[in-house]
Parts: C-alpha cells; sequence; structure tokens
C-alpha cells in the first residue's frame, strides 16, 4: 500500500529517522488519501520525545503548540505541520486534556490512544501502511468503529461521542451498532464537556453529506447540549404547508440549505420558536405568530452557550429573524429590506427561504419557488445595478447638509433617512442637487 507523501512530509519523516527515530503520517491526512482525497493538513507521531523534535528541526521555526502533550508545531515553506510524541492517555478529567500522558517509543501505544479505527492508522514509505485495528477495511466498508471497548473509550473522553457522529456525517460512514449503542447509553457524558470543543465538532457535523440522517437517528444525543431542540421532537404542525413533524422539517431544511455552517446553524434553529408562538383557530389549523423573533431570542442563548462568535450569532438571529418574512418581486419593497438587512444578509435569505419551502409540503410549492425566484433575481439585478438603496449609496451625505445649515446630528441622521427613503421610493432622484434643495426647502419650511 502506498500513499503519496508530499516532499515536506517525507522531509520531517525522513529527518526524524535520520536522528534515529521512528516518524509516521497518522490520522485524518492517512484515512483521506486512502479514501483518494487530498488530505487539508498533515499530522505525524515519532518516537522522539518533544525537546528531540526541536533539537531535529532547530533550523526551521518550531512553535510549541502543547508541549507537555508531545506536540511541536514545525513552519516549513510557509504551512504549520504538527508532530506528536508516541503516547499513552489517561483519563480526561478535565474533559479537555488527558490528565497524564505517558509517552512511548512504540506506535502501537500511539495508535491504540486513537478514537476510531479509520482514524487510527499511520504510514511511511519505509513501513508501508500501519493499521492495527481493521481501519483499512472499516474505511472501504464505511464504517465508523472505536478503536477498543466504545464504553470504555467514551468514558475516557466523551466528546468522542460527538466526533462519531461527525465522522459518519461528513464521511458518510454507518456507526457500527456496538459503537451506537454506547453513544445512545452513555450520551449524557456530553454535558460535562467543554463548550469550544462542542462546537467544532457541531459546525463540522451540521455541514456533513449526512447530516440530516445522523441529526435524525441521533437527535437525543443532540439534545443533550441543546434541550430546546426537544420541543420540536414529533410536534405536529397542523398546517397544510407542512407534511412533516417540526423537527423532521427542521432537519429537511438544514439538508437543502448549502453546507456552510452559517446557514447550516440557522436552518437548525430556524423554527425553534414554533412549540412556544402556537395557537390554534376556530378550525383546528395552527398559527405560530411571533415565532422568528421568539426563535432570534431563544437562538442567541443557545449560540452564546456553545461559545460562537459574536458575529456569526448575530448574523444567525438576524435570517431567523427574517426567515419567514413574505418578499414580493417588487423593486420598492426590496429596496426597503436592502436598506435595513444589507446585500449580504438579503442574499442569504434568499437561501434559507429556498431551503424553507423545500422542506415543506407539496402544497403551493411551486408558486412559493416561482415568487422567491423572481425575488432573487430583483435583489440581484438592484444590487449590480449599482441602484441606491444605502446611505452610502446616496449622492449626499452629512457634511452636505452641515454645509446647507442642518446643525444638529440627530436632524441629519433624520433628514439623510428621508432622503433615502424618497430616493428608494422613486420621490427624488439620486442626484446632489435636487437631494440638497429638496433638504433646503424642509429647513426652510421649518424655520
Ligand atoms: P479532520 O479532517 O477533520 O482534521 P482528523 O481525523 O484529522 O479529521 P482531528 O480532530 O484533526 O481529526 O484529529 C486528528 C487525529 O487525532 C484523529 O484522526 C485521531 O486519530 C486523533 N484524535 C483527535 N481527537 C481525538 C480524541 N478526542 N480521542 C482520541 N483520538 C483523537
Ligand atoms: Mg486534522
Amino acid at each position: 500500500m502506498k500513499i503519496y507523501l508530499p516532499e515536506n512530509a517525507k522531509l520531517i519523516i525522513d529527518k526524524l529517522r535520520n536522528s534515529g527515530y521512528s516518524c509516521y503520517a497518522v490520522g485524518g491526512c492517512v484515512r483521506d488519501s486512502l479514501r483518494g482525497i487530498q488530505p487539508h493538513d498533515w499530522d505525524f507521531t515519532t518516537s522522539a520525545p518533544p525537546d528531540e523534535i526541536e533539537r531535529v528541526f532547530s533550523e526551521y521555526r518550531t512553535i510549541d503548540v502543547g508541549k507537555q502533550y508531545g506536540t511541536v508545531a514545525v513552519l516549513l515553506g510557509g504551512e504549520l505541520y504538527e508532530i506528536t510524541t508516541y503516547r499513552v492517555d489517561g483519563e480526561y478529567s478535565d474533559l479537555r486534556h488527558p490528565d497524564e500522558v505517558r509517552f512511548s517509543d512504540r506506535i502501537q501505544d500511539d495508535l491504540a490512544r486513537r478514537d476510531f479505527t479509520v482514524n487510527a492508522m499511520a504510514y511511511n514509505d519505509y513501513d508501508g501502511l500501519v493499521d492495527l485495528y481493521g481501519g483499512g477495511q472499516d474505511l472501504s466498508f464505511g464504517v465508523i468503529r472505536c478503536v477498543g471497548r466504545p464504553e470504555e473509550r467514551f468514558s475516557e473522553d466523551a466528546l468522542r461521542i460527538l466526533r462519531a457522529l461527525r465522522f459518519a456525517s461528513v464521511l458518510g460512514f454507518t456507526i457500527e451498532p456496538e459503537t451506537s449503542e454506547a453513544i445512545l447509553k452513555q450520551r449524557k457524558l456530553l454535558g460535562d464537556i467543554a463548550a469550544e470543543r462542542i462546537r467544532e465538532e457541531l459546525l463540522k457535523l451540521l455541514c456533513g453529506d449526512k447530516a440530516d440522517f445522523i441529526l435524525r437517528r441521533y437527535r437525543k444525543v443532540i439534545a443533550v447540549f441543546i434541550p430546546e431542540l426537544m420541543g420540536t421532537f414529533d410536534f405536529e404542525q397542523h398546517s397544510k404547508h407542512h407534511n412533516r413533524d417540526l423537527y423532521r422539517h427542521t432537519v429537511a431544511a438544514v439538508h437543502y440549505v448549502e453546507p456552510e455552517p452559517l446557514l447550516r446553524v440557522t436552518m437548525l434553529f430556524h423554527d425553534i420558536g414554533k412549540p412556544l408562538a402556537q395557537t390554534t383557530d376556530k378550525n383546528g389549523m395552527c398559527h405560530y405568530k411571533g415565532h422568528q423573533k421568539l426563535g432570534a431570542a431563544m437562538t442567541r442563548e443557545i449560540l452564546r452557550r456553545l461559545c460562537m462568535p459574536s458575529v456569526f450569532i448575530d448574523e444567525v438571529c438576524t435570517l431567523i429573524r427574517w426567515h419567514d418574512e413574505r418578499f414580493k418581486p417588487e423593486t420598492v419593497m426590496i429596496k426597503k429590506y436592502l436598506k435595513t438587512l444589507g446585500a449580504d444578509a438579503m442574499q442569504k435569505l434568499m437561501m434559507v427561504q429556498r431551503a424553507d419551502i423545500l422542506a415543506q409540503s407539496a402544497y403551493m410549492r411551486e408558486e412559493k419557488l416561482g415568487n422567491l425566484t423572481a425575488v432573487s433575481e430583483e435583489l440581484n439585478r438592484i444590487i449590480t445595478s449599482g441602484e441606491c438603496y444605502s446611505l452610502r449609496q446616496l449622492a449626499v451625505n452629512g457634511s452636505d447638509l452641515l454645509h446647507i445649515g442642518v446643525s444638529s446630528g440627530i436632524t441629519i441622521g433624520q433628514t439623510l433617512d428621508k432622503l433615502l427613503d424618497l430616493v428608494i421610493e422613486g420621490e427624488l432622484p439620486n442626484e446632489k442637487d435636487a437631494l440638497l434643495a429638496y433638504a433646503k426647502n424642509t429647513i426652510d419650511k421649518e424655520q
């Protein structure tokens, strides 16, 4: 079995070997190479202790990224490569790092501490593939299986529960029955895992090809750290627009949107406000007035708890707040929304709405999609045409108004806003003279 190693990888392995140590590419890069996918980074494992790694690469820049855990990064040709000493891990009682790491000089020890068989393979050109747990076979059958006894491995580090779901989602693999059973049985252990670690795995899981399947099959696991989702489980919507219960609709909407963290997270939470906002009319039909605002507020709490960056939170919450807005393909209306939300959010809203429609019943689907296409086309036309919808594009600014005698900051702001509305409504051309004349006239009248 031969894997193509880039020049820098060969150099790392050779330099350590020339100093009397063994070294292998390990983990994700070996897994991806065997799947015929170009690895996004290369990690190495070696018998050399951290001080020795630094010594061997003393002519290069090295960075201590976790020397106490055996990891030194080496900068080669502008890229960072992580090299970790073979180690045997103890328990993870702080749920982030093993309490005790023992360095070892045997590759077997290092592979034994790794999470799944497909991630526990090592390779160099001298020894070929080192696959002690049947990772190659699991890779070809598409199976996620713990190295060793699943229950033990999950109680050492419960993040592995979520990592199993992440790899199954991203790789489109099934989870081997014993591993799957342990995931469901021990899911509560995830409750103690640091939010930052959960966040990273969750975002990857959501962007996987099989996210929909995993989110359905393992919904109880997701609910350990997002209990708010439980309100959507088996929640009947009682509406012609829906043929799925709320959680299934949610998951279908996740599936139909592009695999971008922002969009996938938005879809996961877009209807989370519905159970609390539900009302029933005299015909037995249900309505969810205000679920957008409520959902945005709930989502803000959840994403804060998961330590998502605040810009990301704001963007998601804006999309959720407006996800159900009934846009029409009318220039003035779209420009008003552009003025409030900006071009980027509006374009993303189009994607959100499309995914939402696709996850609804067939009732009026063609009309809904047709309308959305018309709205998107008009939106894109406005954005590319350079027609004015924002203060930035307005032919006058604050200092122009100062010059004609508008003095207070508040009045300047209000006047600019009014002028922008008039331009958007087509009442005034976006030309400096016309706008200033109008502004002057208004001031004169007021004085
Ligand atoms: P990706 O392509 O997402 O980077 P990866 O397999 O490289 O996938 P990483 O999170 O970068 O995943 O971890 C690198 C390797 O370290 C894994 O392949 C696995 O062997 C090991 N590993 C990472 N986290 C754990 C863990 N919590 N428990 C055991 N082994 C782990
Ligand atoms: Mg990696």
